[in-house]
């Protein structure tokens, strides 16, 4: 088919699937595809599928229906779908969704290209297999008509899969097994990117601070994921370096430290906590206690004293009683989290909660989760408050729903969107801003453009670390 074609592609879940999406997205690109803004321009609908709740699961499945229209109404109109659900479903969404052309697992996205070759010739198929071995990782560089979703910003996968199999979670069934990229291979992919221009990148890995373990441990390479994020700290042009999701018990002594030696590494860790209950974290089979979580807040925090730490929380997990809810409210007080994502306990197949009979009522678990939003909000409007009347620097991802301002994330992982003059700076750019008021989700700020002429390029960046801002908000109250 000719370069005229085009595709556009639904991506729900976490940044794995964005990447994935990428990764999608630069294939089709060296295919000849290029990119379409909405469904309706395009030739080709992929769906990039999510399964860790139910309710994610459930939009695949209204989202196909709505699709049959999409795809009657133009022909050579092609749909696919990859992801977890499509891991986890494959022949079946086939059989039950005649308007789906093909399905691609999680370790199947480099086959993206020629799944739709086969479908512009009628082959309806399902490509799923585990893929075990490096060539997973092999994928091209940027296509030069492709320059990512945020232009400065990039992800970078350094581990896949999952091998600590927590209870209620269904990724290492739909990712598979851990497997780490190798080092020479990352750093050569982040020499890459800030060559063009990328001043931001995001190591991914499901549990990403596991980097390296096995390699590590069996003594055939020596890069923990410590060791990693030191290299990559050091090739010019790297600004800023977020991590994304570490799991607790992968923090030691020389991941702690980093945080207080690496300028470019950014004051954000997210942590998921899950619960600040023992008897629910030990069902939830994650590992650690409620005391070694808060004992890594204190490692991190005497690293780097204004660290903004995020979470993830489940309430209503089977067997929560109030008391196990109580003390996840306390372990939320006592971190003083900047931010966090909580969600209804909702059982997945084939874990090993899916079949506990221990359920908690579904009223009492929305109460839950109502107060606990609530403390959550207080907590995050609070760390805003103080932030006003600091500065920062935001890299701007675009503009801003307010309008007449421009959106960015500063150090901290903190939205702030923020007024500008007649020129205001480009996606990509980072800018110097003066926090001028908080809301609940996000900061309001004042870009100090004078001062700072030579903001079109960022070179008055200095890493993480806002230079002349002096601590950097020091102003979370942690
Ligand atoms: S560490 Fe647990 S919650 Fe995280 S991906 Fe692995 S199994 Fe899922």
């Amino acid at each position: 088919m000719g370069s005229s074609r085009r595709f556009h592609i639904r991506t729900y879940g976490c940044q794995m699937n964005q990447h994935d999406t990428e990764k999608v997205s630069n294939l089709l690109h060296h295919a000849g595809w290029r990119q379409a803004a909405e469904d309706a321009d395009a030739d080709l609908l992929l769906i990039n599928t999510c399964s860790i709740r139910e309710k994610a699961e459930h939009r695949l499945y209204s989202d196909l229906g709505l699709l049959r229209d999409w795809k009657s109404a133009a022909s050579g109109r092609l749909v696919g779908v990859g992801g977890c659900v499509a891991q986890q479903e494959g022949d079946a969404i086939l059989r039950r969704f005649p308007q789906v052309d093909f399905v691609f697992g999680t370790h199947n996205v480099r086959l993206v290209p020629e799944l739709v070759a086969a479908a512009e010739s009628g082959r309806r198929q399902v490509r799923r297999e585990e893929v075990r071995d490096l060539s997973r990782f092999d994928l091209p560089e940027r296509h030069p008509d492709w320059q990512g979703v945020t232009p400065g910003r990039a992800f970078v996968t350094v581990m896949e899969g999952c091998d600590m199999f927590c209870s209620f979670c269904i990724v290492p069934r739909t990712r598979g097994r851990e497997i780490s990229r190798p080092a020479a291979a990352i750093v050569a992919e982040a020499q890459e990117l800030a060559a063009r221009g990328v001043r931001e990148i995001t190591l991914l890995g499901q549990t990403v601070n596991a980097y390296g373990r096995h390699a590590v441990r069996r003594g055939h390479d020596d890069v923990g994921f410590a060791a990693l994020l030191r290299r990559i700290a050091g090739i010019p042009g790297i600004e800023r370096i977020r991590y994304t999701s570490p799991h607790p018990i992968f923090f030691d002594e020389d991941l702690c430290r980093a945080h207080g030696e690496l300028e470019n590494l950014c004051p954000h860790v997210h942590l998921p906590l899950q619960s600040g209950s023992d008897a629910v974290l030990a069902r939830m089979r994650r590992r650690h206690d409620a005391e070694a979580y808060l004992r890594v807040v204190e490692a991190l925090r005497h690293a780097r004293p204004d660290v903004a730490i995020t979470t993830d929380l489940i309430v209503g997990f089977p067997g929560e009683s109030d008391a196990d809810f109580r003390e996840t409210l306390r372990v939320v007080d006592e971190v003083g989290f900047v931010d966090g994502y909580s969600f209804k306990y909702s059982p997945r197949p084939e874990t090993v909660a899916a079949g506990d009979p221990d359920r908690v009522d579904p009223d009492v678990a929305q109460e839950r989760l109502a107060a606990l939003q609530e403390r959550l909000r207080a907590l995050t409007l609070a760390a805003h408050r103080a932030r006003v009347g600091g500065r920062t620097q935001i890299l701007i991802e675009g503009e801003s729903r307010r309008g007449g301002q421009v959106m960015g994330r500063d150090p901290w992982h903190r939205v702030v969107n923020a007024a500008t003059g007649a020129a205001p700076p480009q996606p990509g750019q980072v800018a110097p801003v003066r926090i001028v008021e908080a809301t609940p989700h996000s900061l309001i700020g004042q870009l100090e453009v004078k001062e700072t002429p030579e903001i079109a390029d960022g070179r008055e960046t200095e890493g993480c670390r806002p230079r002349g801002a002096g601590s950097p908000t020091g102003t979370f109250p942690l």
